[in-house]
């Protein structure tokens, strides 16, 4: 059982936590647990502010840290558990002040520290939810996920190893699940083998859940937030969004890797490889019956869009080349360039001479668009955005395309890319960034 930061945003948050967690209580639940709404972000914040020179001001934000979880732990205790959870989320803090003060020292900010930084939220976060726990179900242990979740050091994105988070939640969590124990743990963060710190990526408290309920075998891995499940739209872009019962696996990854932040884009990817369902569910309603996602072979195909996502902030390349023609080994050779800048590339459409394609981040393109232009003709351009509609079946649905386009072409929206046929479940779309709210209402409005 996965509880995002909205769900543990206050002490009311918590109590309610505490109260599903007791619903499953016969289930052997594995509690995992994210930062509290907004820490990460601020924790990212201080650290680099610490090293831009406004140290003064980021030990401001840490006492604003301090601040918000001595308020919850009050809100939840009282006399001396009080006093000893304070004491505890006190010491945390005091080290986050330290590193604060190290880091402007030190004036340079690594990814490995960046990762220290962020993992105080969910430390902390899951202190109070621990003591909270102990309170209203007894017997509780937290555990520091460091000791399971072992990662490799790409610090910030850090990949996890299957094969030693196996081993070690056999040894650590499994045996206090039996033993009738809720084990509570946080998400997001990890550590490799040498116990440094790591951290999964933002959003990754899912991608955590996932790697556990998957070494634990789980029956389903549930993922609570703060709607009702997956719906067919971001609802802040489109608030009619309908929520969706069922999903299959590879509808679910492709909404997450195209933008629906309601999943971490690698969640599904342990649970397809042990066939456990994964389930989105809201944890300020729990009654609701939120999304099931299963493998493919259990739903129907429908042919039917179901769901559309988006994603800003892609930048498009234009790559044109005569000498394209008839050559083996061009793509090789383009793509070549991509990998060995560690830079991946989202949709893509080609034809004989020229390739279109996108990608997530500025890193890196300028070193990207000069070992290009070594042999081909480069533009790239900025504030775009890829529309995904997604359909278990539209691969062969006739229609879907035609509508696709023939809707935006009514809204006006230019289309620079269209990726189709590449996924039986998707069709990727490219557009201007400041058409996405269009494109994505008059979609919906078509399709759903
Ligand atoms: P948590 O902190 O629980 O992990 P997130 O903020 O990461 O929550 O994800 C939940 C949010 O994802 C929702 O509040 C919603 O705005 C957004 N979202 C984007 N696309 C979708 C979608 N297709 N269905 C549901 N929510 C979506
Ligand atoms: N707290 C982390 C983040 O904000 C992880 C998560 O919430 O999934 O990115
Ligand atoms: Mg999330």
């Amino acid at each position: 059982m996965k509880f995002g930061g909205t769900s543990v945003q206050d002490a009311a948050a918590m109590r309610n936590v505490s109260q599903i967690v007791q619903t499953e209580r016969g289930r052997e639940p594995l509690v995992v647990v994210s930062a509290c709404a907004g820490v990460t972000n601020a924790l990212l914040s201080v650290a680099r502010g610490a090293v831009g020179g406004g140290g003064a001001k980021a030990l401001e934000q840490v006492e604003a840290l301090r601040t918000l979880h001595r308020k919850i732990a009050h809100d939840l205790f009282k006399g001396e558990v009080l006093f000893s959870v304070q004491a505890q989320l006190d010491a945390l803090i005091d080290d986050l002040r330290d590193l604060v003060k190290s880091i402007a020292i030190l004036g340079e900010l690594t990814n490995r520290s960046l990762d220290t930084f962020a993992s105080f939220g969910e430390r902390l976060s899951s202190l109070l939810l621990y003591h909270h726990f102990v309170q209203t179900m007894g017997k509780v242990v937290l555990l520091d996920v460091r000791e399971v979740m072992i990662t490799d050091d790409s610090f910030t994105q850090a990949a996890p190893m299957e094969k030693e988070i196996a081993e070690r939640s056999e040894q650590l969590i499994a045996p206090r699940l039996k033993g009738g124990e809720v084990v509570l743990t946080q998400g997001f963060i990890g550590a490799t083998r040498e116990g440094i710190t790591t951290t999964l990526g933002r959003g990754g408290s899912d991608y955590s859940a996932a790697h556990l309920g998957s070494a634990l075998h789980a029956e389903e891995i549930q993922i609570w937030t703060d709607v009702d499940g997956v719906l067919s739209c971001d609802p802040r872009l489109v608030p009619s969004s309908k929520l969706l019962e069922t999903l299959s696996f590879q509808e679910a990854s492709e909404l997450a890797y195209f933008g629906a932040k309601v999943l971490h884009p690698s969640t599904i990817v342990p649970a397809i490889q042990k066939n456990i369902p994964v389930r989105v569910l809201n944890s300020k309603n729990p009654k609701g019956a939120g999304t099931t996602i299963v493998r493919d072979a259990q739903i129907r195909a429908s042919r039917q869009v179901k769901a559309i996502a988006c994603k800003t902030g892609i930048s498009m390349m234009n790559i044109r080349s005569t000498r394209m023609l008839l050559m083996p080994g061009y793509l090789a050779r383009v793509f070549e360039v991509f990998s060995r800048y560690g830079m991946s590339v989202d949709v893509i459409a080609t034809s004989e001479v020229s390739i279109s394609l996108t990608v997530d981040s500025l890193e890196n393109i300028d070193g990207i668009v000069a070992a290009l232009k070594e042999f081909a003709d480069v533009e790239v351009r900025n504030n775009m955005a890829t529309i995904c509609v997604v359909g278990d079946g539209l691969g062969s649905a006739r229609d879907v395309p035609a509508r696709v386009l023939a809707t935006l072409d009514h809204a006006e929206v230019e289309v620079s890319i269209l990726s189709l046929g590449a996924s039986r479940v998707n069709i990727s779309i490219v557009v201007s960034a400041a058409d996405v709210k269009k494109a994505v209402s008059s979609l919906h409005e078509e399709f759903i």
